[in-house]
């Protein structure tokens, strides 16, 4: 058979046509895929995302456009991948192309069901890692830290109310008052599921 994994710039040695890194990657792609073949006729149709298992995503706003072509072809695009990341690598010469093309299709088909800002974040680890970087800071600051940092868009006046319904405790109250970059994080995932 092979001596080197097919995915282009992987090049690790096996006797398969991809590496066991490249099979655990394509695996975990190809676990969405009849999720997201069944969910992107939602989006054709126009009519809200059901949620995903196990908690986020759903039919906010963003996850319906835009629209019925791309999830059209996207379903198709994710009906010509194999069905298991082990026959592709054992019996597939073109495995590696199989993930390279997973990768971008099945990204493309999250973030059209789900939503962009919920792919791929893993939000207990995400907390974790701001809880160990970031000092308080107040509203102001929060938001572009967040955005850049995180990769998520908290406005303003939502962390004001999180605060006045309790869900928030300001570190330091007065005019400007400042928030746990990470207690905030929690407070936004609490709202989107
Ligand atoms: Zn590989």
């Amino acid at each position: 058979m092979n001596d080197t994994c097919t995915t282009e710039g992987c090049g690790r040695a096996t006797s398969l046509y991809l590496c066991t890194a490249c099979i655990v990657e394509l695996d975990e792609l190809l676990q969405d895929v009849p999720a997201l073949i069944s969910f992107l006729a939602y989006v054709r149709a126009g009519t809200a995302v059901p949620k995903k298992p196990g908690g986020g995503g759903g039919g906010h706003p963003g996850s319906r456009e835009p629209g019925s072509v791309d999830a059209m072809l996207l379903q198709a695009w994710l009906g010509q991948l194999p069905d298991r990341a082990h026959t592709a690598a054992t019996s597939d010469p073109e495995a590696g192309r199989k993930l390279y093309m997973a990768r971008i299709w099945v990204r493309q088909a999250r973030s059209l069901v789900w939503g962009p800002e919920e792919e791929q974040i893993n939000h207990s680890e995400l907390r974790e890692r701001v809880r160990d970087i970031a000092p308080p800071m107040p509203t102001k600051e929060l938001v572009p830290w967040l955005k850049a940092k995180a990769g998520i868009i908290v406005k303003a006046k939502d962390i004001r109310n999180w605060a006045h319904r309790g869900k928030l405790k300001p570190v330091e109250r007065g005019l400007h008052p400042t928030y746990h970059p990470h207690e905030v994080l929690n407070a936004w995932h609490d709202t989107r599921v």
